[in-house]
């Protein structure tokens, strides 16, 4: 198989984030049919193609779940083809879980630099440099997205493509001029930020998660929209950078889906900092006025304006599913565009699977991840892993962060089942106290009939770490009893898990 490089991948790439000429170093491992008449222009080989290049396997995007899945299925023999349309490792990568915490982690600098003298220590002149700030995430992000890269391009039996993949039939794909056929079709797609349709949006230029991370100044006064785990990420951050930022919710609390004590306590860490919080805002707008930006908010208190210098909207996702000509495969979507898949992630179209955010199935990236895992397992090991397995677990990374895991206290009652409550604030977690961050509360649910646990939150210090011995108690579907006589380690928070669980009491 000669090893040379595609026109259209290399058309492609001008946009992207990597010079021309670095890039052609980077496909000598793109492989391309032998079939296929090809011609030499200058430096550079192109391949021209009216017919379909042939591979045992698909896959479109390289989320969370593509590239593993694309090197499990190439290092076992496969025949793959990898398109990517902009940036490899996805939304976690480039705009999402890794930019978003190396932010958090330097917010949460700035904030114990501020609060030094609380502990002793003399610090003066404490100020933020966006523009190391935003390096520092670039450094960061950067390295995965070419490790990711690289990983694809290295590996043997793997053709990357990059540019924008369309369904032409249930087995064919193409990417600009080529087309592509395979019996296996694996979509890992992705999901972008919505853009509400708000009176006035258009008028105003309004920054999403991922335009928001291109900033390299500081706002003077960021208003966000969406009062969720997005939103209130950035809020915080900015607020911590020094921006005045001001979070403006639709339903009566932030953070909605959670319990009603841990949105009061998230709003209470918010406020203690100084974001200004307006819920029930029920008619949001806005407009111009200079060069500021007026947000009009009929919340049931404060005043209907707010003025700010830039717009964040963090109302949620979309999947990227309305440009790919899914129809022509036959793939069914829901009526908000997330592609329909069975337990073990296959459409409705036979030899094609769906996988990561665009199948509604999750929204993170250990869910896309354990996606890959549950699709290679049936595929490849015989093992027949299914998206019901999974115990819901995700961690809301503002400071301190929420730890969740399965059931709310809502949820249980609602169930109608019965159940005990364990709660305890963080001011009585001694670890929590001595770090002086005891904002926030642990509580857990435990079934009263089968004594295992139903769910539990941990928003305190440590709380996204401090769950996982709650989750893994879970996934062994073990009684509570067991981590309740477990001897943990002092001081930590979770060492209050257990003393949590001899207090439960009915609910
Ligand atoms: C601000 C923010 C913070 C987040 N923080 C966390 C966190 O802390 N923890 C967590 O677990 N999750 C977090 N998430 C969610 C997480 O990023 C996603 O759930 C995760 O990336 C899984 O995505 P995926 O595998 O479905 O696809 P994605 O990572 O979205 O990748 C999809 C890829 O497909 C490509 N693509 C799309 N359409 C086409 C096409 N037609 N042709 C070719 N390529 C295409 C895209 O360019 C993209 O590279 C965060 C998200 C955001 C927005």
């Amino acid at each position: 198989m000669p090893k040379i490089s595609c026109q259209k991948q290399q058309e492609s790439y001008a946009v992207g984030t990597y010079g021309r000429g670095s890039e052609r170093e980077r496909y000598r491992g793109a492989t391309v049919r032998e079939s296929v008449p090809f011609a030499v222009l200058g430096s550079v080989t192109v391949a021209w193609s009216s017919m379909s290049t042939s591979y045992d396997a698909i896959i479109i995007g390289t989320g969370q779940a593509g590239p593993s899945l694309a090197r499990r299925l190439a290092a076992g023999g496969k025949k793959v083809a990898v398109i990517e349309r902009k940036l490899f490792g996805g939304t976690c990568v480039n705009t999402g879980c890794i930019p978003t915490k190396t932010m958090v982690a330097s917010a949460y600098a700035a904030h114990m630099a501020k609060r030094a003298a609380d502990f002793g220590v003399d610090t003066s002149g404490v100020s933020v440099d966006m523009k190391r700030v935003k390096a520092r995430k670039d450094a960061i992000s950067g390295q995965s997205r070419v490790a990711v890269e690289g990983s694809l391009r290295k590996q043997e039996n793997c053709t990357v493509y990059q540019g924008h993949a369309r369904f032409e039939s249930a087995h064919e794909v193409s990417v600009g001029a080529e087309r592509l056929a395979a019996d296996q079709i694996f979509i890992n797609v992705g999901a972008r930020a919505v853009v509400p349709k708000l009176p006035g949006v258009d008028q105003v230029p309004y920054l999403t998660n991922t335009s928001l991370l291109d900033v390299d100044y500081l706002p003077k006064h960021l208003i966000v929209v969406g009062g969720s785990y997005v939103g209130l990420e950035f809020g915080q951050m900015f607020r911590r950078f020094g921006s005045e930022v001001t979070i403006i919710e639709m339903s009566s609390r932030l953070a909605h889906r959670e319990d009603e004590d841990v949105s009061t306590a998230i709003r209470e860490i918010l406020e203690s900092e100084g974001v200004h919080i307006r819920t029930d805002a029920e008619c949001i707008g806005f407009s111009k006025r200079g060069n500021d930006i007026v947000a009009k908010a009929d919340c049931k208190e404060g005043e209907p304006e707010i003025v700010g210098t830039h717009v964040l909207l963090a109302v949620g996702r979309q999947p990227n599913t309305d440009d790919l000509d899914l129809d022509k495969a036959g793939v069914v979507v829901d009526k908000r565009g997330f592609i329909q898949v069975d337990d073990q992630l296959r459409t409705s179209v036979a030899g094609i699977w769906a996988l990561g955010d665009c199948n509604g199935k999750g929204a993170f990236t250990h869910t896309s991840y354990n996606d890959y895992e549950i699709v290679a397992a049936n595929l490849l090991d015989n093992d027949p892993r299914r998206v019901s397995d999974r115990i819901l677990a995700y961690g809301l990374y503002i400071d301190p962060p929420l730890g969740r895991v399965g059931m709310t206290e809502a949820e249980v009652r609602k169930s109608g089942r019965r159940a005990l409550l364990g709660k305890r604030v963080m001011t009585r977690v001694a670890r929590a106290v001595e770090k002086g961050e005891s904002l926030g509360l642990m509580k857990i649910l435990v079934d009263a009939e089968t004594k295992e646990i139903l769910g539990a939150a941990i928003l305190g210090t440590g709380g996204d770490e401090a769950v996982h011995c709650i989750l893994d108690v879970m996934y062994a579907k073990a009684p509570y009893t067991v981590i309740q006589r477990a001897v943990h380690i002092h001081p930590t928070v979770s060492e209050l898990i257990p003393t949590m669980l001899g207090e439960i009491k009915a609910i």
